[in-house]
């Protein structure tokens, strides 16, 4: 049997029809930079995410930069920021000028309140939590840290879409809430698309004007930005696939819940707290990580190592980021696998997996922690 990582046909007929159709109206009324759409995706955005404004964007890249931006986040600030992410998050930070400042993160994944506080200096303007594989940070408490020290919050939510904590969406905390949309992430485009949301207008309407050259009334430039327009086909694509959404979530949560259940004696399965973790990936963690993930390979299972560098050690930022105290980020970075975790996978795919896992600890006589011999 194979089991891919991720499906990204369009396999619903239903859906199929919705989104031919928003294509279709979009051709037939041309306007095909900033149309009506545009408007109508970001109030579909903000409401889901109970704000007032939502900017569509590019990318998730760009919602990071621009939000930083729109803080007058520059050089000489520092941006507090965990280790374990895509690479993204800190390339977006370093593009304002700013400097990133790692906090270390909690078994969990997430970036940990704790360290935040060591982290801070007089130099600190934001602190940037990233919602892990879909699950959210402590963000009461993150807030708390961020009011006490009159720092603002930007939310890499890019993997939460839908996540929910004490009632409050993902990107519902922050002073802004930064989304990708790009085809593999839970709201997703058909190609690449993102979205900042934020509940002050004089912060959306510099978002505005950054996302597009920073220009006022699109002719003359005020300060300088970037082109970070969506584009309308993808803004009307979402419109038409939103509906299937909370559907396509569900599923991703019932196949987590399955991998949880039968998983938990063998490897550290992320809990079965629904309400805040959307398992936008599945990842386990194990000490015997390298060989299991090679097990499942050669057994057809397309299981993935997402990230395996944690940010400051890629190449484009090695030797610069020297003597960093992150070691919880340094074993676990060794230990996560993310194993096949999507809307298309059947009951038997799933059974799949969890009966190939369970034959490489018996083969082997492991125990979920036994060291390797
Ligand atoms: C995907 C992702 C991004 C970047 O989004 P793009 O749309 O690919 O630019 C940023 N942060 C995290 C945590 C992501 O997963």
């Amino acid at each position: 049997m194979k089991v891919p990582y991720r499906d990204l046909r369009v396999t619903s007929e239903e859906l199929r029809v919705d989104l031919l159709d928003a294509v279709d109206r979009v051709l037939r009324h041309g306007r095909l930079l900033l149309g009506p759409e545009v408007e109508h995706f970001e109030e579909m955005v903000a409401a889901a995410c109970h704000r007032r404004f939502a900017v569509g964007v590019g990318s998730g890249t760009q919602a990071l930069y621009l939000a930083l931006r729109a803080l007058e986040v520059g050089p000489g600030d520092e941006v507090v920021t965990t280790p374990m992410s895509w690479i993204s998050t800190m390339n977006a930070i370093v593009l304002t000028g700013a400097r990133p400042v790692f906090a270390d993160i909690r078994h969990d994944l997430n970036i940990d309140p704790e360290k935040i506080i060591e982290a801070v200096t007089p130099d600190t303007k934001v602190i940037l939590p990233v919602h892990f594989t879909g699950r959210m940070c402590q963000m009461a408490q993150i807030m708390d840290i961020a009011h006490s020290e009159g720092l603002h919050v930007v939310e890499d939510a890019a993997q939460a879409f839908g996540a929910m904590q004490n009632d409050k969406p993902a990107g519902s905390y922050g002073h802004l809430g930064c989304f990708s949309m790009n085809t593999m992430k839970m709201f997703s485009s058909y190609g690449e698309a993102g979205a900042i949301v934020l509940n002050d207008r004089t912060l959306c309407d510099r978002l505005l004007s950054l996302r597009y050259n920073g220009t006022v009334n699109k002719e003359d430039c005020h300060e300088v930005g970037i082109n970070a327009r969506i584009d309308t086909l993808q803004a009307a694509m979402m419109i038409g696939a939103f509906p299937y959404l909370e559907a396509k979530t569900a599923a991703f949560i019932a196949a987590a819940a399955r991998y949880t259940t039968e998983l938990s004696d063998l490897v550290d399965c992320p809990p079965l707290d629904g309400s805040h973790h959307i398992y936008y990936t599945y990842t386990i963690t194990t000490p015997h990580r390298d060989l299991l993930h090679n097990f499942l390979v050669e057994h057809g299972i397309e299981s993935k190592i997402y990230h395996p560098i944690l940010m400051p050690y890629h190449t484009a930022y090695r030797n610069k980021y020297l003597g960093l105290d992150i070691p919880v980020a340094t074993k676990m970075v060794k230990r996560i696998l993310c194993l096949p975790n999507h809307d298309q996978l059947s009951d038997d795919q799933i059974s799949y997996v969890i009966e190939t896992i369970k034959k490489f600890f018996d083969d082997r006589k492991m125990q979920r922690n036994s060291v390797i011999t």
